[in-house]
């Protein structure tokens, strides 16, 4: 647009316009390098991108096309806000080994869970009110906290996961500020960004917090059926299914592409889901539910997740190898007993954002810590994902990844200093693909 309006800038004549709740939607600062980072050259350690190529994907066409064939004019239908019957039914199945147990009734299919994230602040959070979460947290579920004007407080975790006594002292000090704690926000099992893995009494430690707080708990869990042995950890929502939204995906089981993912919540909560579901999008995707559920019922989708499950134990052992092998003194990073994450702690004062530039012009690229944290915490640390590259492309990216970060070191040996470029928190809405 050429013209300047009387209050905008030059660049967006709007600026003065939006609405509050906007000014959080700022692209993340790191955005522009990940322009770069996806070029082939680069090893990315940095993208959540599932290794959808691994899914039979001849036999999904073939049941896509009999499906259109035959169910056509449903799949292409407008469908129910709540989204369909027969899926929802395929969901509790799905769920079953996290203890999970519901009705089709309790369930919201969603546009991913990232959907559900959405709606489910939508209809719990005012501006102001305060939503606690891990130290670090989901950059998607930061964005959508940010961008309803909620408070985010960040409980300390280790690696078995939150720490409840951190969450009752974070809720006691939230209170004592005369602020409103509203929900608590956790991803207990294969932890994105950390990589950890929350212990069945702290869950039930946290639940009993939630009880007599009476905060809602917002458990997200995406990743619970890629543990590496095979274990899936009891959901807290298996423990109370009053207290708890539980939220589910087949982004990472099937393909992240179809954007289908699910919300079970006690029934009052349902109704306004689908109600707030219902103003965003009239209803989910009659198509894609319709391969989902194609998919679970014609595909042997159990044995397709132990591949995926086999692949990413690979990349793992690849990634956790080499950074034993490779990294310097002083760097620290945990170990992930599913999912697709590790948390690096570089050395006493490395700073990942201000390194990131580095790295990729030695075609190397990682999430830097701080766009998990709504505080400026995370400088000293990276998110490396493994669930992408093919292992010997892993070891190569962190062969990059040490030399860069003994460069910074030595840097900071000869100059007293090792980063000069200044970065701001926050860090802003992030590409998806490195969500
Ligand atoms: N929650 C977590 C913890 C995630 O890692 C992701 C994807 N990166 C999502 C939610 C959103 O997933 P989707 O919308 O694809 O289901």
């Amino acid at each position: 647009m050429e013209a300047q309006s009387p209050k905008g800038s030059r660049l967006d004549p709007w600026i003065d316009e939006y609405a509050v709740r906007a000014q959080s939607l700022t692209a993340s600062e790191i955005r522009a390098l990940f322009a770069v980072a996806s070029r082939p050259e680069v090893v990315s350690l940095a993208g959540g991108m599932p290794f959808v190529s691994a899914l039979p994907l001849q036999s999904i066409a073939d049941s896509v096309a009999k499906m259109i064939r035959d169910q056509g004019s449903y799949a292409l239908q407008y469908g129910s806000g709540q989204g369909d019957l027969t899926l929802r039914g395929q969901i509790l199945d799905v769920m079953s080994d996290t203890g999970v147990s519901a009705h089709p009734d309790d369930v919201v299919v969603t546009t991913g869970s990232q959907m559900a994230l959405d709606l489910v602040t939508k209809v719990f959070c005012d501006p102001g009110d305060v939503v606690l979460v891990e130290a670090p947290s989901y950059v998607g579920a930061l964005s959508v906290f940010r961008s309803y004007q909620c408070d985010v407080e960040h409980v300390a975790m280790d690696d078995d996961g939150m720490i409840p006594e951190a969450l009752a002292e974070t809720i006691a000090a939230v209170r004592a500020s005369g602020r409103r704690p509203k929900m608590i926000y956790t991803v207990p099992t294969y932890h994105n960004p950390a990589g950890v893995t929350q212990t069945q009494s702290r869950r039930d430690q946290v639940l009993e917090i939630a009880q007599r707080e009476g905060l809602l708990i917002l458990e997200d869990d995406p990743y619970c059926l890629l543990g590496f042995d095979g274990a899936v950890p009891t959901a807290i929502r298996a423990r109370d299914s009053d207290q708890v939204v539980y939220l589910g995906s087949f982004s990472k089981t099937i393909a992240s592409g179809l954007r289908v993912g699910w919300a079970v919540a006690p029934h009052g909560i349902r109704e306004k889901l689908v109600l707030a579901a219902e103003a965003a999008v009239l209803c989910p995707s009659n198509f894609t539910q319709s391969v989902v559920s194609e998919y679970l019922g014609n595909e042997p989708w159990r044995e397709q997740v132990d591949v995926f499950r086999g692949l990413y134990r690979d990349r793992r052992d690849a990634l956790l190898e080499s950074l034993q092998q490779l990294m310097p003194p002083g760097t620290h990073w945990t170990v992930p007993a599913g999912g697709f994450y590790s948390w690096v702690t570089l050395p006493e004062g490395l700073d990942a954002t201000a390194m990131l530039p580095r790295a990729i012009s030695e075609l190397v690229a990682y999430v830097p810590g701080t766009g998990f944290f709504d505080n400026g915490d995370g400088a000293q640390n990276l998110r490396l994902s493994y669930c992408y590259p093919e292992p010997e492309r892993i070891r190569e990216g962190v062969r990059r990844l040490a030399s860069v970060i003994e460069t910074e070191i030595e840097i900071g040996q000869t100059f007293g200093t090792t980063n000069t470029l200044h970065h701001p928190h926050g860090s802003g809405i992030p590409t998806p693909d490195i969500a």
